[in-house]
């Protein structure tokens, strides 16, 4: 269910794209990637996709956003893949994008749902809106916008992988603990099991609190984070090696 409406936390984020080592609003990503993806030297047709996550669905009062390109030719499947391994997936709960009044699942079986084998370019057009929805038991919700067309890098198109490009990012914002001024490290829901709440580690019990990540699934179900290898540091030596393929 919706929480009630709440003070919301927009964070800034990275450009994994090229050497500036600022950090940008969520509002600010559009005018500073447009120069980026366009000036790519890279042949292959990706599409721009802004993603921020709905608020009302997280535990912590956080817009999480990502700026990110997927082939044009890659399955609806492949994104649903990348939104899993990067942001949401926990314990294999059922997801489905929503583009108007059409459903996208894995595996559709009612009339007016669709198979997320589709090719994006027959699902999204710069323009469209669509909505990400992972677990239909405990809710993440995902808002997403369609950009513009753009060249990106080459892809190993048998696997389809690497056809997610992670372009931007947000960063993890600083949150304090609720009985203390310590750095929140977990969210607890307490002896009672009453509302989920961020808790440093003095004020969370061994074990029972679920790590404090940044993703819009913090605190939800079992979720721990992307699995380990899944690197989103920026590194603003060689910038080259924030170039992130999924
Ligand atoms: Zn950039
Ligand atoms: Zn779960
Ligand atoms: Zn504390």
């Amino acid at each position: 269910m919706p929480r009630p409406e709440r003070d919301v936390i927009r964070p800034l984020g990275v450009c994994f794209l090229c050497s500036m080592p600022k950090k940008y609003k969520p509002s600010g990503a559009h005018a500073h990637l447009w120069a980026d993806l366009h000036r790519a030297t890279w042949e292959e047709p990706f599409i721009w996709i802004s993603l921020r996550s709905d608020p009302e669905y997280s535990a912590v009062p956080v817009l999480f956003w990502m700026e990110i390109g997927v082939h044009l030719e890659a399955p609806l499947e492949a994104l649903d893949f990348f939104l899993r391994e990067v942001w949401v997936e926990c314990c294999g709960h059922l997801s489905e994008f929503r583009v108007g009044r059409k459903r996208y699942l894995r595996e559709p079986e009612e009339r007016g749902e669709h198979s997320m084998d589709l090719p994006i370019f027959e699902v999204f057009r710069p323009g469209t809106t669509f909505t990400y929805t992972y677990d239909f038991g405990s809710p993440t919700v995902i808002d997403g916008k369609v950009r513009d067309v753009f060249q990106g890098p080459a892809v190993d198109q048998n696997l389809w992988k690497g056809v997610v490009l992670l372009a931007m990012r947000n960063l993890k914002p600083r949150m304090t603990c609720s009985r203390c001024d310590q750095p929140a490290r977990y969210l607890y829901a307490g002896e009672e099991g009453g509302p989920v709440e961020l808790r440093c580690g003095r004020h969370t019990p061994y074990g029972e609190g679920l790590p404090y990540v940044n993703s819009p699934r913090t605190g939800i179900c079992a979720y721990h984070g992307p699995p380990p290898g899944i690197l989103l540091e920026h590194n603003e030596e060689e910038p080259w090696e924030n170039i992130r393929l999924f």
